[in-house]
């Protein structure tokens, strides 16, 4: 076995993207930890990636949409300090409008889609700078720029991935912390069947397989890419998004109120 490249921990590890991510990054030579809820699940791929690959594979079973549960991977993050790669991954996602969808349902995705995400980011980020750095791969979605394409509290919930991952890389960026957020378009997984609809009604062109998305977004790494969109054809439209957003920046905070909001007393 060739020397480890350090540990990643992979949330939402035992299907889908997660699973793939375990793959690929044992393949590179990552020694694994593995969490999800679903033990048996977990413990197929941990025993599939280590006789394929000889690492060594952890599994961590947790529901991290429970406080109790995610303070034990919290506390795993803050005292193993082999782990060198987060891939926050675990989510959840739904098609259901506002009206048809349950408002618990909603809160529990936006404590795993964010508030877990930020609770393992809190956890690992300070011991890896003080080790000189580390890697935080955050998995958003293309629906953190068009939250109009599914459930808007998934949509929400990516974007804010998005926006905490563009925080992240400004205020750590160049003191070490690599930072990287992938904005998967649909993927065939069980993410749609568990958000309320089969893959298969998907426009099939649409649609990614895993390893392809997971390859993408590793090239997109390799490339040194904060934001990668596995599908985006022209990473031109990309840029000229943020340069729009860039223009506004100067312009969003002043003392008065833009001409356009100023009534005459008369109108008042
Ligand atoms: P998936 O196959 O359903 O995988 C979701 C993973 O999260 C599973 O390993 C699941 O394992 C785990 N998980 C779910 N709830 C959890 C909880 N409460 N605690 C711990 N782990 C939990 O779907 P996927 O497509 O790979 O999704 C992975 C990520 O990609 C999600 O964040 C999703 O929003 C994002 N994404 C997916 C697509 C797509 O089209 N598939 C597109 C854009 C973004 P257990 O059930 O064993 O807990």
């Amino acid at each position: 076995m060739s020397a480890t490249s350090g540990t990643a921990l992979i949330t939402g590890a035992s299907s889908g993207i997660g699973a793939v991510y375990a793959d690929r990054l044992a393949r590179r030579g990552h020694d694994l930890i593995l969490v999800a809820r679903n033990r048996e699940r977990l413990n197929a791929v941990a025993e599939r990636i280590t006789t394929r690959t000889g690492r060594s594979v952890e599994v961590l079973t947790a529901d991290l949409a429970q406080a109790e549960d995610l303070r034990r991977v919290e506390q795993v993050l803050r005292s193993n300090a082999d782990i060198s790669v987060l891939v926050n991954n675990a989510g959840f996602g739904a098609v259901a409008t506002l009206v048809d969808s349950d408002v618990d349902a909603m809160e529990s995705m936006i404590t795993l889609n964010a508030t877990a995400l930020t609770r393992l980011t809190y956890a690992f980020t300070p011991g890896a700078m003080s080790r000189g750095g580390g890697t935080v791969i955050n998995i958003g979605s293309i629906v953190a720029v068009v939250p109009e394409l599914l459930n808007g509290v998934y949509g929400a919930s990516k974007a804010f991935v998005l926006a905490l991952s563009q925080s992240l890389r400004h205020e750590l960026g160049e003191k070490g912390l690599r930072v990287q957020v992938v904005l998967p378009g649909a993927t065939a997984t069980d993410f749609w069947e568990i958000a309320g609809t089969p893959v298969e009604n998907l426009p099939q062109e649409w649609v990614m397989t895993v390893d392809d998305m997971v390859d993408a977004a590793l090239a997109g790494l390799d490339d040194g890419e904060f934001v990668t969109i596995p599908a985006l054809p022209d990473a031109e439209l990309w840029d000229a998004y943020q340069a729009a957003r860039q223009a506004l920046s100067g312009n969003l905070s002043g003392s008065q109120p833009a001409a356009r909001y100023r009534r005459t007393s008369a109108t008042r």
